[in-house]
Protein backbone atom coordinates (compact mmCIF):
# COMPACT_ATOMS: atom_id res chain seq x y z
CA UNK A 1 0.00 0.00 0.00
CA UNK A 2 2.85 2.22 0.85
CA UNK A 3 4.46 1.55 -2.79
CA UNK A 4 1.20 2.64 -4.45
CA UNK A 5 0.58 5.57 -2.02
CA UNK A 6 4.72 6.22 -3.42
CA UNK A 7 3.78 6.04 -6.69
CA UNK A 8 1.35 8.43 -6.16
CA UNK A 9 3.70 11.26 -4.69
CA UNK A 10 5.95 10.65 -7.73
CA UNK A 11 3.06 11.38 -10.54
CA UNK A 12 3.02 14.29 -8.45
CA UNK A 13 6.81 15.28 -8.83
CA UNK A 14 6.35 14.86 -12.27
CA UNK A 15 3.56 17.13 -12.70
CA UNK A 16 6.01 19.58 -11.18
CA UNK A 17 8.71 18.72 -13.34
CA UNK A 18 11.11 17.66 -11.01
CA UNK A 19 11.41 14.00 -11.89
CA UNK A 20 10.31 11.11 -14.57
CA UNK A 21 8.37 8.23 -13.13
CA UNK A 22 9.84 5.07 -12.89
CA UNK A 23 9.14 2.21 -15.16
CA UNK A 24 7.62 0.02 -12.66
CA UNK A 25 5.15 2.38 -11.17
CA UNK A 26 4.04 3.25 -14.86
CA UNK A 27 3.00 -0.31 -15.21
CA UNK A 28 1.39 -0.36 -11.80
CA UNK A 29 -0.69 2.61 -11.75
CA UNK A 30 -1.80 1.83 -14.96
CA UNK A 31 -2.81 -1.83 -14.13
CA UNK A 32 -4.24 -0.79 -10.68
CA UNK A 33 -6.35 1.70 -12.50
CA UNK A 34 -7.60 -0.84 -15.36
CA UNK A 35 -8.40 -3.16 -12.12
CA UNK A 36 -10.60 -0.57 -10.29
CA UNK A 37 -12.46 0.28 -13.60
CA UNK A 38 -13.34 -3.08 -14.46
CA UNK A 39 -14.43 -3.44 -10.63
CA UNK A 40 -17.18 -0.15 -11.68
CA UNK A 41 -17.75 -2.43 -14.76
CA UNK A 42 -18.57 -5.56 -12.82
CA UNK A 43 -20.88 -4.02 -10.93
CA UNK A 44 -22.82 -2.65 -13.71
CA UNK A 45 -22.91 -5.96 -15.45
CA UNK A 46 -23.97 -7.44 -12.48
CA UNK A 47 -26.86 -4.96 -11.92
CA UNK A 48 -27.72 -5.78 -15.63
CA UNK A 49 -27.68 -9.70 -15.68
CA UNK A 50 -24.89 -9.55 -18.32
CA UNK A 51 -23.36 -13.17 -16.66
CA UNK A 52 -20.58 -13.47 -19.41
CA UNK A 53 -19.28 -10.28 -18.87
CA UNK A 54 -19.72 -10.52 -14.98
CA UNK A 55 -17.53 -13.76 -14.80
CA UNK A 56 -15.03 -12.14 -17.43
CA UNK A 57 -14.79 -8.70 -15.56
CA UNK A 58 -14.00 -10.25 -12.58
CA UNK A 59 -11.26 -12.21 -14.09
CA UNK A 60 -9.85 -9.50 -15.32
CA UNK A 61 -9.89 -7.68 -12.07
CA UNK A 62 -7.27 -10.43 -10.78
CA UNK A 63 -5.50 -10.61 -13.73
CA UNK A 64 -4.76 -7.03 -13.60
CA UNK A 65 -4.09 -6.87 -9.64
CA UNK A 66 -1.78 -10.01 -9.99
CA UNK A 67 -0.25 -8.02 -13.16
CA UNK A 68 -0.22 -4.57 -11.13
CA UNK A 69 1.26 -6.06 -8.02
CA UNK A 70 3.57 -9.04 -9.25
CA UNK A 71 4.47 -8.54 -13.25
CA UNK A 72 4.86 -5.14 -12.85
CA UNK A 73 7.92 -5.33 -9.95
CA UNK A 74 9.68 -8.31 -12.27
CA UNK A 75 11.30 -7.13 -16.00
CA UNK A 76 8.51 -7.72 -18.15
CA UNK A 77 7.52 -5.01 -19.71
CA UNK A 78 6.82 -6.24 -23.14
CA UNK A 79 4.86 -9.04 -22.10
CA UNK A 80 2.67 -6.66 -19.87
CA UNK A 81 2.09 -3.72 -22.74
CA UNK A 82 1.33 -6.70 -24.87
CA UNK A 83 -1.12 -8.31 -22.45
CA UNK A 84 -2.51 -4.35 -21.59
CA UNK A 85 -3.43 -3.57 -25.47
CA UNK A 86 -4.56 -7.20 -25.94
CA UNK A 87 -7.11 -7.22 -23.11
CA UNK A 88 -8.16 -3.70 -23.56
CA UNK A 89 -8.25 -4.61 -27.30
CA UNK A 90 -10.53 -7.90 -27.35
CA UNK A 91 -12.71 -6.58 -23.96
CA UNK A 92 -13.68 -3.50 -26.22
CA UNK A 93 -14.47 -5.38 -28.93
CA UNK A 94 -16.51 -8.12 -27.23
CA UNK A 95 -18.26 -5.88 -24.54
CA UNK A 96 -19.36 -3.72 -28.01
CA UNK A 97 -20.71 -6.95 -29.17
CA UNK A 98 -22.21 -8.29 -25.88
CA UNK A 99 -23.61 -4.53 -24.88
CA UNK A 100 -23.63 -2.80 -27.99
CA UNK A 101 -21.39 -0.97 -30.26
CA UNK A 102 -23.33 2.37 -29.17
CA UNK A 103 -21.79 1.99 -25.15
CA UNK A 104 -18.41 3.67 -26.74
CA UNK A 105 -16.34 0.80 -25.69
CA UNK A 106 -14.18 1.20 -28.68
CA UNK A 107 -13.12 4.47 -27.39
CA UNK A 108 -10.94 2.53 -24.90
CA UNK A 109 -8.56 1.16 -27.63
CA UNK A 110 -8.00 4.90 -29.32
CA UNK A 111 -6.65 5.52 -25.68
CA UNK A 112 -4.01 2.99 -26.54
CA UNK A 113 -2.13 5.05 -28.86
CA UNK A 114 -1.42 8.08 -26.68
CA UNK A 115 -0.14 5.42 -24.15
CA UNK A 116 1.58 3.21 -26.29
CA UNK A 117 4.17 5.86 -27.35
CA UNK A 118 4.46 7.45 -23.63
CA UNK A 119 5.64 3.97 -22.20
CA UNK A 120 7.87 2.97 -25.30
CA UNK A 121 9.76 6.43 -25.47
CA UNK A 122 9.90 7.58 -21.81
CA UNK A 123 11.12 3.95 -20.43
CA UNK A 124 14.00 4.66 -18.36
CA UNK A 125 15.65 1.61 -19.18
CA UNK A 126 16.81 0.42 -22.60
CA UNK A 127 13.62 -0.81 -24.09
CA UNK A 128 12.88 2.70 -25.68
CA UNK A 129 11.41 1.49 -28.82
CA UNK A 130 8.99 3.66 -31.05
CA UNK A 131 8.35 1.05 -33.93
CA UNK A 132 6.68 -1.39 -31.09
CA UNK A 133 4.34 1.48 -30.82
CA UNK A 134 4.35 2.32 -34.07
CA UNK A 135 3.39 -1.67 -34.11
CA UNK A 136 0.90 -1.65 -31.28
CA UNK A 137 -0.87 1.12 -33.10
CA UNK A 138 -1.89 0.02 -36.17
CA UNK A 139 -3.58 -3.31 -34.35
CA UNK A 140 -5.78 -0.90 -32.58
CA UNK A 141 -6.42 0.90 -35.81
CA UNK A 142 -7.71 -2.56 -37.56
CA UNK A 143 -9.27 -3.55 -34.31
CA UNK A 144 -10.87 -0.57 -33.89
CA UNK A 145 -12.05 -0.52 -38.22
CA UNK A 146 -12.57 -3.92 -37.90
CA UNK A 147 -14.88 -4.07 -34.50
CA UNK A 148 -16.83 -0.94 -36.66
CA UNK A 149 -17.48 -2.63 -39.85
CA UNK A 150 -19.00 -6.19 -38.31
CA UNK A 151 -20.57 -5.41 -35.30
CA UNK A 152 -24.01 -6.97 -35.10
CA UNK A 153 -26.94 -4.57 -35.40
CA UNK A 154 -28.43 -5.80 -32.25
CA UNK A 155 -26.45 -6.88 -29.17
CA UNK A 156 -26.23 -9.80 -27.53
CA UNK A 157 -27.84 -8.65 -24.60
CA UNK A 158 -30.69 -6.44 -24.23
CA UNK A 159 -30.54 -4.11 -22.42
CA UNK A 160 -33.61 -1.69 -23.04
CA UNK A 161 -35.19 -2.35 -19.59
CA UNK A 162 -31.37 -0.71 -18.18
CA UNK A 163 -31.74 2.51 -20.28
CA UNK A 164 -29.97 4.93 -17.74
CA UNK A 165 -27.16 2.75 -16.25
CA UNK A 166 -26.38 1.84 -20.20
CA UNK A 167 -26.24 6.01 -20.37
CA UNK A 168 -24.26 6.04 -17.37
CA UNK A 169 -21.51 3.58 -18.82
CA UNK A 170 -21.47 5.19 -21.77
CA UNK A 171 -20.62 8.45 -20.40
CA UNK A 172 -17.95 6.55 -17.68
CA UNK A 173 -16.56 5.32 -21.13
CA UNK A 174 -16.39 8.25 -22.77
CA UNK A 175 -14.94 10.12 -19.97
CA UNK A 176 -12.38 7.75 -18.76
CA UNK A 177 -11.18 6.83 -22.25
CA UNK A 178 -10.89 10.87 -23.08
CA UNK A 179 -9.16 10.91 -19.64
CA UNK A 180 -6.42 8.64 -20.46
CA UNK A 181 -5.99 10.22 -23.90
CA UNK A 182 -5.15 13.43 -21.83
CA UNK A 183 -3.34 12.18 -19.15
CA UNK A 184 -0.88 10.03 -21.32
CA UNK A 185 -0.34 13.01 -23.92
CA UNK A 186 0.42 15.24 -20.67
CA UNK A 187 2.80 13.07 -19.04
CA UNK A 188 4.63 12.34 -21.84
CA UNK A 189 4.94 16.20 -22.76
CA UNK A 190 5.75 16.70 -19.00
CA UNK A 191 8.77 13.77 -18.78
CA UNK A 192 9.36 14.88 -22.60
CA UNK A 193 10.36 18.72 -21.23
CA UNK A 194 11.77 17.50 -18.04
CA UNK A 195 14.16 15.15 -19.93
CA UNK A 196 14.97 17.96 -22.86
CA UNK A 197 15.82 20.20 -19.58
CA UNK A 198 18.22 17.92 -18.06
CA UNK A 199 19.92 17.80 -21.53
CA UNK A 200 20.01 21.50 -21.29
CA UNK A 201 21.79 21.70 -18.09
CA UNK A 202 24.21 19.05 -18.88
CA UNK A 203 24.91 20.87 -21.95
CA UNK A 204 25.79 24.01 -20.09
CA UNK A 205 28.25 21.85 -17.38
CA UNK A 206 29.89 20.53 -20.28
CA UNK A 207 30.48 23.73 -22.38
CA UNK A 208 31.45 25.40 -18.59
CA UNK A 209 33.44 21.62 -18.26
CA UNK A 210 35.60 22.72 -21.66
CA UNK A 211 36.18 26.18 -21.38
CA UNK A 212 36.80 26.83 -17.78
CA UNK A 213 39.61 26.07 -15.26
CA UNK A 214 38.46 23.34 -12.60
CA UNK A 215 40.81 25.06 -9.77
CA UNK A 216 41.12 28.51 -10.42
CA UNK A 217 37.46 28.87 -12.50
CA UNK A 218 39.16 31.28 -14.84
CA UNK A 219 38.98 30.72 -18.63
CA UNK A 220 41.31 28.48 -20.19
CA UNK A 221 43.85 28.98 -22.52
CA UNK A 222 41.40 27.86 -25.58
CA UNK A 223 38.85 29.72 -24.40
CA UNK A 224 40.36 32.80 -23.90
CA UNK A 225 42.04 32.67 -27.58
CA UNK A 226 38.49 32.07 -28.70
CA UNK A 227 37.06 35.19 -26.87
CA UNK A 228 40.15 37.15 -27.51
CA UNK A 229 39.71 36.52 -31.29
CA UNK A 230 36.42 37.49 -31.08
CA UNK A 231 36.99 40.83 -29.40
CA UNK A 232 39.82 41.32 -32.12
CA UNK A 233 37.67 41.14 -35.27
CA UNK A 234 35.50 43.41 -33.55
CA UNK A 235 37.95 46.36 -32.88
CA UNK A 236 37.94 49.65 -34.34
CA UNK A 237 41.11 51.11 -35.45
CA UNK A 238 41.70 53.66 -32.51
CA UNK A 239 40.81 50.78 -30.18
CA UNK A 240 44.66 49.36 -28.12
CA UNK A 241 44.66 46.52 -25.83
CA UNK A 242 47.64 44.93 -23.75
CA UNK A 243 48.36 41.25 -23.18
CA UNK A 244 50.44 40.64 -19.60
CA UNK A 245 51.93 37.16 -19.42
CA UNK A 246 51.97 36.34 -15.82
CA UNK A 247 54.28 33.94 -13.75
CA UNK A 248 54.42 32.79 -10.07
CA UNK A 249 58.17 32.74 -8.97
CA UNK A 250 59.79 29.52 -7.84
CA UNK A 251 56.54 27.76 -7.56
CA UNK A 252 58.19 24.92 -7.89
CA UNK A 253 59.90 25.06 -4.74
CA UNK A 254 56.36 25.92 -3.20
CA UNK A 255 55.39 22.65 -4.17
CA UNK A 256 57.90 21.03 -3.04
CA UNK A 257 58.39 22.79 0.07
CA UNK A 258 54.85 23.07 1.53
CA UNK A 259 53.33 20.71 -0.82
CA UNK A 260 51.48 20.59 -4.10
CA UNK A 261 47.81 21.43 -1.94
CA UNK A 262 49.28 24.40 -0.50
CA UNK A 263 50.33 25.42 -4.03
CA UNK A 264 47.09 24.74 -5.13
CA UNK A 265 45.56 27.64 -2.36
CA UNK A 266 48.16 29.93 -3.77
CA UNK A 267 47.02 29.33 -7.67
CA UNK A 268 43.56 29.63 -6.42
CA UNK A 269 44.17 33.12 -4.72
CA UNK A 270 46.03 34.74 -7.59
CA UNK A 271 43.11 33.90 -9.93
CA UNK A 272 40.79 35.49 -7.25
CA UNK A 273 43.07 38.56 -6.72
CA UNK A 274 43.14 38.78 -11.10
CA UNK A 275 39.28 38.53 -11.32
CA UNK A 276 39.16 41.33 -8.84
CA UNK A 277 41.50 43.30 -10.78
CA UNK A 278 40.26 43.35 -14.22
CA UNK A 279 38.05 45.78 -15.52
CA UNK A 280 34.35 44.68 -17.29
CA UNK A 281 35.32 43.61 -20.62
CA UNK A 282 38.93 42.70 -20.15
CA UNK A 283 39.75 38.76 -20.62
CA UNK A 284 42.31 36.77 -17.86
CA UNK A 285 42.87 33.46 -18.28
CA UNK A 286 44.63 30.28 -16.70
CA UNK A 287 47.44 30.12 -19.42
CA UNK A 288 48.74 26.79 -18.10
CA UNK A 289 50.35 25.66 -14.84
CA UNK A 290 51.45 28.49 -12.95
CA UNK A 291 51.23 31.04 -15.47
CA UNK A 292 48.33 33.45 -16.08
CA UNK A 293 47.58 35.96 -19.15
CA UNK A 294 45.37 38.98 -19.03
CA UNK A 295 44.23 40.78 -22.38
CA UNK A 296 43.04 44.18 -21.40
CA UNK A 297 41.70 47.48 -22.86
CA UNK A 298 44.58 50.41 -22.50
CA UNK A 299 48.23 50.99 -23.35
CA UNK A 300 51.04 49.00 -22.11
CA UNK A 301 51.66 51.94 -19.25
CA UNK A 302 48.01 52.17 -18.28
CA UNK A 303 47.55 48.11 -18.26
CA UNK A 304 51.26 47.76 -16.38
CA UNK A 305 49.45 49.32 -13.44
CA UNK A 306 46.87 46.95 -13.15
CA UNK A 307 49.65 44.12 -13.54
CA UNK A 308 51.74 46.14 -10.46
CA UNK A 309 48.65 45.95 -8.59
CA UNK A 310 47.92 42.14 -8.55
CA UNK A 311 51.82 41.75 -7.90
CA UNK A 312 51.01 43.75 -5.25
CA UNK A 313 48.45 42.09 -3.44
CA UNK A 314 50.14 38.64 -4.13
CA UNK A 315 53.37 39.42 -2.40
CA UNK A 316 50.85 41.33 0.29
CA UNK A 317 49.36 37.63 1.11
CA UNK A 318 50.84 35.47 4.61
CA UNK A 319 50.05 31.80 2.96
CA UNK A 320 50.08 29.31 5.67
CA UNK A 321 51.94 26.32 5.23
CA UNK A 322 50.89 23.17 7.18
CA UNK A 323 53.40 23.31 9.70
CA UNK A 324 51.78 26.52 11.40
CA UNK A 325 54.59 28.71 9.51
CA UNK A 326 53.80 31.69 6.67
CA UNK A 327 55.46 32.62 3.69
CA UNK A 328 54.37 34.89 0.29
CA UNK A 329 54.81 34.65 -3.10
CA UNK A 330 55.93 37.27 -5.70
CA UNK A 331 55.45 36.55 -10.04
CA UNK A 332 56.92 38.03 -13.09
CA UNK A 333 54.85 39.56 -15.83
CA UNK A 334 55.40 40.96 -19.33
CA UNK A 335 53.33 43.44 -20.88
CA UNK A 336 53.38 44.09 -24.23
CA UNK A 337 50.61 46.10 -26.85
CA UNK A 338 48.19 44.83 -29.23
CA UNK A 339 47.50 47.43 -31.75
CA UNK A 340 44.60 47.88 -34.59
CA UNK A 341 46.12 44.82 -37.45
CA UNK A 342 48.87 43.36 -35.03
CA UNK A 343 48.96 39.06 -34.81
CA UNK A 344 47.86 38.08 -31.37
CA UNK A 345 50.41 35.24 -31.45
CA UNK A 346 53.21 37.54 -32.04
CA UNK A 347 52.15 40.36 -29.10
CA UNK A 348 51.89 37.26 -26.94
CA UNK A 349 55.64 36.18 -27.60
CA UNK A 350 56.47 39.58 -27.24
CA UNK A 351 54.70 39.82 -23.65
CA UNK A 352 56.39 36.41 -23.22
CA UNK A 353 59.95 37.85 -24.48
CA UNK A 354 59.95 40.50 -21.57
CA UNK A 355 58.84 37.76 -18.86
CA UNK A 356 61.87 35.73 -19.19
CA UNK A 357 63.77 38.81 -18.91
CA UNK A 358 62.02 39.27 -15.81
CA UNK A 359 63.20 36.15 -14.80
CA UNK A 360 66.22 36.29 -15.45
CA UNK A 361 67.15 39.69 -14.09
CA UNK A 362 65.78 39.18 -10.79
CA UNK A 363 61.92 38.15 -10.98
CA UNK A 364 59.35 39.47 -8.76
CA UNK A 365 59.03 42.42 -11.41
CA UNK A 366 56.18 44.11 -14.24
CA UNK A 367 58.28 44.48 -17.44
CA UNK A 368 56.63 46.48 -19.61
CA UNK A 369 59.62 47.72 -22.46
CA UNK A 370 62.35 45.81 -23.94
P1 LIG B 1 60.20 30.40 -12.22
O1 LIG B 1 60.34 31.37 -11.13
O2 LIG B 1 61.35 30.42 -13.18
O3 LIG B 1 58.91 30.51 -12.92
O4 LIG B 1 60.30 28.97 -11.56
P2 LIG B 1 59.11 28.02 -11.25
O5 LIG B 1 59.54 27.04 -10.22
O6 LIG B 1 57.89 28.79 -10.94
O7 LIG B 1 58.87 27.35 -12.64
P3 LIG B 1 58.91 25.86 -13.09
O8 LIG B 1 58.42 25.88 -14.52
O9 LIG B 1 60.25 25.25 -12.85
O10 LIG B 1 57.86 25.11 -12.20
C1 LIG B 1 56.50 25.33 -12.29
C2 LIG B 1 55.83 24.44 -11.30
O11 LIG B 1 54.45 24.66 -11.26
C3 LIG B 1 56.05 22.99 -11.58
C4 LIG B 1 54.66 22.37 -11.47
O12 LIG B 1 54.66 21.22 -10.67
C5 LIG B 1 53.85 23.45 -10.82
N1 LIG B 1 52.44 23.37 -11.19
C6 LIG B 1 51.92 23.41 -12.41
N2 LIG B 1 50.57 23.29 -12.33
C7 LIG B 1 50.25 23.17 -11.03
C8 LIG B 1 49.03 23.01 -10.31
O13 LIG B 1 47.93 22.94 -10.87
N3 LIG B 1 49.09 22.92 -8.96
C9 LIG B 1 50.28 22.99 -8.29
N4 LIG B 1 50.26 22.93 -6.99
N5 LIG B 1 51.44 23.12 -8.96
C10 LIG B 1 51.44 23.22 -10.30
MG1 LIG C 1 56.12 28.72 -15.75
MG1 LIG D 1 57.08 30.08 -12.38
Amino acid sequence: MTGIIKHFHDVRLVLEGKRLIEDEAKYRIICIGAALIHVVFTICMYIMHADIMVYYNFCIVVAYFFMGLVLSARSKRRLLLGLLFGEIVFHSALASFMLGIDCEFMLYTVSLIPMAFYLTNTATKKTRRTNFAVMLSSFVVLAYLFVSIIHPSQAYYDLSAYGSIKTGIRFFNMFIAFMLQLSFSLLFALEAQYLSRLLENENVKLTEDANVDPLTKLWNRRSLSNAVTEAINTMEHIDVFSVVMMDIDDFKKVNDTYGHDVGDEVLVKLAEIIKEEVRNGDYSCRWGGEEFLLFAHGPRNEVQYVAERILERLKSISFEDRKGGNFSVTLTAGVAEFKYGAQLRNVIEAADKRLYYGKTHGKNQIVSAS
